[in-house]
């Protein structure tokens, strides 16, 4: 099974995913997790992307595929029963290139899940987010505290501020994000894969509406 989950920075995709992943065996793919990653381990491709993650810029669409197939590659050696993508795909490109590339593997999109947050929400999220840099566990300054400021309670790391979670970077990605990303919900809409959920309410109960969207595409109930 294979899930998109579509919304702006800070709708919660990243936490959804962890959540849904685990229950169908899924593999997370989150193109930000993966290009953070090869930014701190100081690889090629992390010099090449490190630019355009600090502009809150998009990274170009082939390198942004080329990561996602290599995961893919490795859902073939059978280590997971499919992906839930966060944060991809966020162009036309992207969308595209996807479906090959599960074409490729005799395999589709079976979800889309659109996480509707209202703008003001959001900016509140990114600005008081915080990352752990060593596991990737995210944390809010007002919503979402560890149990001891600054502390990771997953793996003791300090906690951090993401340099692209800064007042001018946030407009910038939800201005790309209205720009490049929201238009690919016509492009699966007209699949009839889109579900909507509503993602302004507690974090269990978000996850309560992706179960029953994904549950109703499953039983090919339509909205
Ligand atoms: P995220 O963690 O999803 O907010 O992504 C952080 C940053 O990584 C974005 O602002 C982009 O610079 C880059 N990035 C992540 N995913 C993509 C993607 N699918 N296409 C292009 N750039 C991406």
């Amino acid at each position: 099974m294979y899930v998109v989950l579509i919304g702006p920075q800070g709708s919660g995709k990243g936490t959804q995913a962890d959540r849904l992943a685990p229950k169908h065996s899924l593999m997370k793919i989150a193109t930000g997790d993966l290009f953070r990653a090869e930014i701190a381990a100081g690889t090629e491709l992390g010099q090449l992307v490190d630019r355009y993650l600090e502009m809150g810029e998009l990274a170009p669409d082939e390198v942004t595929l080329a990561i996602v197939e290599e995961r893919l590659a490795t859902i073939d050696k059978g280590a997971a029963a499919g992906a839930v993508f966060d944060g991809f795909p966020r162009t036309d490109g992207q969308a595209r290139g996807l479906d090959d590339a599960l074409a490729k593997r005799g395999a589709a999109i079976g979800h889309v899940v659109e996480i509707v947050v209202p703008q003001s929400t959001l900016i509140e999220r990114l600005e008081g987010r915080r990352v752990c840099p060593s596991c990737g566990k995210t944390f809010h300054v007002l919503f979402n505290r560890p149990a001891v400021e600054g502390v990771c309670d997953r793996c003791g790391g300090q906690l951090e501020q993401r340099p692209d979670d800064t007042p001018e970077a946030i407009r910038q990605r939800l201005a790309l994000y209205h720009e490049n990303t929201a238009p690919l919900l016509d492009y699966y809409s007209a699949r009839g894969l889109v579900r909507r959920v509503n993602g302004d309410q507690p974090i269990d109960a978000v996850e309560r509406e992706i179960d029953q969207a994904v549950a109703a595409s499953e039983n090919g109930i339509s909205e």
